[in-house]
């Protein structure tokens, strides 16, 4: 059940049978151009009306937060981060008006790297309050359910996701582009990845916009084989689908858990 469409008698009843919730965590970032920049939130949206297909009246799904943390893509037009703190700020914010109704357990649907370590240390302000926060990474999920869907930013993983929404949200003429790196530190210092160079045999992280870095912003099209053109919507289906029969199994394995 979606909670924007409960009234609270519903939500009163739901939590005599059940303490949890389902938030769902995005962005709103450069993806390259070949892809929307709200991959981040409209793929685990998408898991999420699958698990309320699923689930139905067995658990509660929030609206999805469509912004993140996303300071390192900032430039590109149209990524808006509302930074670190803020987003721990927000959950905190929400969670715990949502621990005064009496939920306790908290699955934080996550469709974005950077809102990672916020929703982690959001999970150790909840314990303090009596409930209970698990992190549900959605594209490491997958990649672990499948080797052959493993990805990352921008990648084929996040193209299939975005094709199982809506694949004319893809922009096709993008789909083989590949990204240059610019070594914005000078030749001594080669770009190597976002917002790593190369130095003497290994690599050391220098933060910085990653529009600084890169000529479209999307993912390592040259260091990795999660390349876009491999993306097709038969996988994104079957990947969303595998993901919501995932979290089907794991919210009622998760609200068992009494004693923490
Ligand atoms: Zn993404």
């Amino acid at each position: 059940m979606f909670l924007d469409q409960m009234n609270y008698l519903e939500v009163e009843e739901y939590l005599k049978h059940h303490d949890s919730i389902i938030i769902v965590t995005g962005s709103t970032e450069n993806h390259g151009k070949h892809m929307p920049l709200g991959t981040d939130t409209m793929i685990p949206t998408k898991i999420a009306k699958l698990i309320d297909e699923r689930m139905g009246k067995d658990i509660v799904i929030a609206p999805p937060l469509p912004y993140g943390s996303t300071s390192d893509l900032m430039g590109f037009a149209g990524t808006l981060s509302i930074g670190p703190e803020l987003l721990i700020q927000v959950l905190d914010k929400l969670c715990g008006q949502l621990i005064e109704y009496g939920f306790k357990h908290f699955i934080i649907l996550n469709g974005h790297g950077g809102n990672s370590k916020s929703i982690e240390q959001v999970g150790f302000d909840l314990y303090k309050q009596g409930a209970i926060l698990a992190r549900v990474d959605w594209w490491l999920i997958a990649g672990d359910l499948n080797p052959y869907w493993k990805g990352g930013h921008g990648g084929a993983e996040e193209a299939a996701g975005v094709m199982a929404v809506d694949p004319s949200l893809i922009k096709m003429k993008y789909i083989n582009e590949g990204e240059n790196f610019v070594n914005d530190l000078g030749d001594e210092l080669p770009t190597y990845q976002w917002t790593t160079v190369k130095f003497g045999g290994s690599t050391i992280t220098i933060p910085r916009p990653i529009k600084n870095t890169t000529d479209n912003g999307w993912n390592e099209y040259s260091l990795t084989t999660d390349r876009p053109p491999k993306a097709d919507p038969k996988w994104g289906t079957e990947m969303v689908n595998a993901m919501a029969d995932y979290v089907k199994e794991f919210v009622p394995a998760f609200e068992k858990v009494s004693k923490y």
